[in-house]
């Protein structure tokens, strides 16, 4: 079972402009079901612009993406945002967590984005993920009173409200610690491994990337590399 699938991704900025680039030239790649991939490359190398196409933030200039089956080339602009909110969790460097919120109320969003007003069914949702996480006597704080491993755990709850088939990694551990990084990545890693999630996991910390499934590796806009596995 494929979750992602990229065939001959191109990408270039400014399109019909003088100033047009091609960033990616040729991508092809499949994750499959409850993959642990980790992505890497050297700053420019396009890890991010291949990033904005998965996440379906941005469109390919060729090539097919099809995430869980689904082959997103003709979607319009509102599918491809319904298909985001069911297929892809995202956590970033920076959580982005709404400080003033709780815990709680943090990994609701998703959902109350979805569904419109809080319910019980979410608070349970959001309690039971909050447990998985670790968190259970958290749920109640403020997001901006916890630590910089706690949010990125809340961050992660956040990232599983929708059951996604595929949660999209952007360095989660770049701001913390080894001893906080190790245990948000163990985290991830036991989340990935009881759901069958799949996880594409951009690191600069190689020590991590070693210990996922497979590493992809981004020169140039190409992949040069497949280790692991
Ligand atoms: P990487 O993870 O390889 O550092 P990023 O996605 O963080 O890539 O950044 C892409 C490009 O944008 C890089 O060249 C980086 O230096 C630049 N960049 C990233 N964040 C900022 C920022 N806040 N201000 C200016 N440039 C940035
Ligand atoms: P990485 O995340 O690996 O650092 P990026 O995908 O951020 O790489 O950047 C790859 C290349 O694409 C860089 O040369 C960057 O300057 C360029 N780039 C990224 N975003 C844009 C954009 N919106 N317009 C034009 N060039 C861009």
């Amino acid at each position: 079972d494929d979750v992602l699938r990229l065939a001959g991704i191109r990408k270039s900025y400014g399109v019909g402009k003088p100033t047009e680039t091609e960033i990616l030239h040729g991508i092809d790649l499949v994750l499959e079901k409850g993959e642990f991939a980790a992505l890497i490359g050297p700053s420019g190398s396009g890890k991010s612009t291949l990033l904005n196409l998965i996440g379906l933030l941005d469109r390919p200039t060729s090539g097919t993406l099809t995430i869980n089956g689904t082959d997103t080339t003709a979607l319009d602009d509102a599918q491809l945002t319904r298909l985001r909110g069911h297929s892809i969790g995202f956590v970033f460097q920076s959580h982005y967590l709404i400080s003033a919120f709780t815990a709680l109320e943090n990994v609701m969003m998703p959902m109350l984005l979805e569904r419109g007003r809080p319910d019980a069914a979410m608070r349970e949702v959001a309690r039971g993920l909050l447990d998985r996480v670790g968190l259970a006597k958290w749920r109640d704080h403020l997001a901006s009173d916890m630590s910089g491993g706690q949010q990125q755990r809340v961050a992660i709850a956040r990232s599983l409200a929708m059951s996604p088939p595929l949660i999209l990694a952007d360095e989660p551990t770049g701001n913390l610690d080894t001893k906080s990084a190790d245990s948000v990545f163990a985290l991830m890693r036991e989340v990935s491994a009881s759901s069958g999630t799949t996880f594409l996991l951009v690191t600069h910390n190689l020590a991590l990337a070693h210990q996922c499934d497979r590493i992809i590796e981004l020169v140039d806009g190409q992949v040069v590399a497949m280790a692991g596995g």
